[in-house]
Formats: structure tokens, sequence, C-alpha cells
């Protein structure tokens, strides 16, 4: 018999965000190429088109905007796109660039053709963002010399680039900004039978013995994720390395999951709370997300960003213009009796 405590756990394991410990070991997991980059096929198809058509012209591919929940695969994708160019990626975030400066300086670093990721780029400052605005247009930059009465602007030409930006909320995008990607890819969250793919791919990677239901119990409750997939796959090998001989099974999933607290649709504690407070704090919603938020203390992103997504996918919640609802099946799922009918089945009010 274990004890849950004498495995280390990190505090939410559901949380898609990345940490440390998935840098780790997300370098050797990330597929190198298109072929092996699994599900997403829509996405896939239209880039390889796009991909060819550039390497054929000889030119470099259209500026790209990749937007979805976090961990579905963004930066991978970025890197793939260098990759099947054969040219450099360059990586940083929005708030990393806090000057236009600094947007100078790599900007004018990158060689021919070269892809520049800036991930979060919702998060870009609006002085960063008009040095952008040329340089995705025209490939130009204009610098202010000096100071005072005697400053001026100087232009200067930049090489062929490929920026790739990925962002959770388009909807924060400037339009400027967002009219001047010329390639515009929603990421949708996985399928199980994808994510079991993505479990048997990482687990042979990583030398994880894992039978196929055990795949794909982790799958099922890997909330559409692989980041959150790959990350429950080497938790479970804890408990499979302790419970049993090491190998992966259906049964050693479950049981380490639910240690987990993570339910058999990949709800963790997090996702019942919010649910749970909008059905007894506020008769099932609407109630708003500021609210919500702090009437559970947690940040009102990590809800929009990560709970939602998932619990509206699931048919668990609804937004309406007043508020979040929560659906018929959410009562049902957490065994909640509902005392009348106002609710419809979406979590429109009905009237
Ligand atoms: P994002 O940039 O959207 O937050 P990442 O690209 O960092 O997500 O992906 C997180 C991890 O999930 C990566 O380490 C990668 O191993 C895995 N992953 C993401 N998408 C796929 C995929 N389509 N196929 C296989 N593994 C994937």
């Amino acid at each position: 018999m274990i004890q849950t405590e004498d495995l280390e756990f990190s505090p939410r394991v559901i949380s898609p965000e990345d940490s440390a410990e998935d840098r780790e070991i997300e370098g050797s997991l990330r597929p190198q190429t298109l072929h092996e980059y699994i599900g997403q096929d829509k996405v896939k198809e239209n880039l390889a088109i796009y991909i060819e058509a550039a390497k054929r012209r000889g030119e470099p591919l259209d500026h790209v905007l990749l937007y979805g929940p976090p961990g579905l695969g963004k930066t991978t994708l970025s890197a793939i796109i260098a990759h099947e160019m054969g040219v450099n990626l360059r990586i940083t975030t929005g708030p990393a660039i806090e000057k236009p400066g600094d947007l100078v300086s790599l900007l004018t670093s990158l060689s021919e053709n070269d892809v520049l990721f800036i991930d979060e780029i919702h998060r870009l400052s609006r002085a960063v963002e008009e040095i952008l605005y040329p340089a995705l247009e025209d490939r130009v930059i204009d610098i202010i010399i000096g100071k005072g009465p005697s400053a001026r602007s100087i232009r200067m030409d930049l090489k062929p680039f490929t920026l790739i930006g990925a962002t959770t909320r388009a909807g924060q995008l400037s339009s400027p900004l967002r009219d001047r990607f010329g390639v515009i890819q929603r990421l949708e969250l996985y399928s199980k039978e994808q994510l079991t793919d993505i479990v048997r791919r990482s687990s042979m990677i990583l030398g994880i013995p894992c039978t196929a239901d055990g795949a794909s119990e982790i799958a099922g409750r890997a909330r559409g994720t692989p980041r959150i997939a790959n990350r429950l796959l080497k938790r479970v090998r804890d408990f499979a390395d302790v419970m049993g001989n090491g190998e992966i099974t259906q049964q050693i999933a479950s049981i380490a999951l639910s240690r987990l607290e993570i339910d058999e649709l990949g709800l963790d504690s997090l996702d019942r709370r919010m649910l749970e407070m909008i059905i007894n704090g506020y008769g099932g919603g609407p109630v708003g997300l500021e609210t919500l938020a702090s009437a559970i203390g947690e940040e009102s992103v990590t809800l929009e960003d990560v709970c939602e997504p998932f619990l509206m996918q699931l048919g668990f919640l609804g937004r309406t213009p007043r508020g979040r609802c929560a659906t018929k099946l959410a009562y049902e799922h957490l065994g909640i009796k509902k005392d009348d009918d106002a609710l419809a089945d979406d979590g429109q009010l009905s009237l």
C-alpha cells in the first residue's frame, strides 16, 4: 500500500501551463515534423501547402498566428514550421520584449527567411507593436536617433522573415496586428484517440511500458491537452513503479488518477469548485467571471483560459451575456439535484 504523500506532485497536476519539470522532458517529446505531429489535421494540411508553396518560390512563409488554449502544441508547431522550411527558429514571448529596442535587435539579428516565434503575443506593449507593423508589412523598421528637436528617424531594411505569433486569446489582439498575419489557425482540443496516440508515442520515447488500455485511460482524463497527457503519464509511471511491476495498465492508471483527484472525465478539483460555486452559490448562474473568481479565490484568467474551454467542450458550462451558467449535464456529473427546470441544456436561461 502506498501513501499519496510518498510521491511528489506539483500543486495542480492538470494545469496546462508548462513547469520546469515539463520543459525538462518536453524537448525529447516534441515531434520534429508535420508527419509526427498528431491531430490538428486541418491546420497541418493547410500549413503543408503554404510551406511547400513558399519553398518552391524561395520565399519565407507568410506570417502565422496560432491561437488556442495553452499546451496544445503551438510552440511545437512553430519549431516544425522552421524545421520544414529549413531555417532557424528564435523563440521569445510578448512580455520579454519590454522596449522597442529589444524588438529591433531581435529583428535585425535574424538571417534570411528565419522564423521568429513570439508566444503570448497579445501581451506586447503598444510601443513595441508599432515597430512590428512596418516590419511585418514592408520588412522595414523606423528607428528614432537622438532626442528632442534634433531627433530624426531613419528607416532600415530587414531580411525576409516569418513571424509566428501564439496566443491563448486572439480576441485581445489589436486589429492592426491581427490583420498583418496572412495565416491564422486555431488549434482545437484533442480527441481521446489522438491523445492516446500521443501517450503511446511519449511512453515509447521515454521507455515506459504502457498497455493500450493504460494509454487510453490517461488520454481520457487529459482534458484534450497533450501537455497534460504527457505530465499524467509521468505521474502514473510513479504509481506503476511503486504499486506494480512498472507497466502502466488501465487499473493502475485509474487508481493513480483518482488519487490525483482527476475524475473519469478529466475534471480536477478546481473545475469542480468552479461548477459547484455556480450551482450552490449562484443558483446555477448566470454569474460574472470576476465574481466567480473571487468567490473561489482563483485568478479569473485561469478560469477563462484553462477551465472554461474544457468545461464548455464537455457541455458543462454555458456563457451568456450576463455570465456563466452550469448546464443540466454539469448537475448530473456532480450528482447535484436541480430544483427546477429553469436551465435549458445549453445553460441558457429559458424565459
Ligand atoms: P503550447 O505552445 O501550445 O503551450 P507546446 O507546443 O509547448 O504547447 O506543447 C506541449 C507539449 O505537448 C510538447 O512538449 C509536445 O511534446 C506535446 N505536443 C503538443 N502537440 C503535440 C502533437 N500534436 N503531437 C504530439 N505531441 C504534442
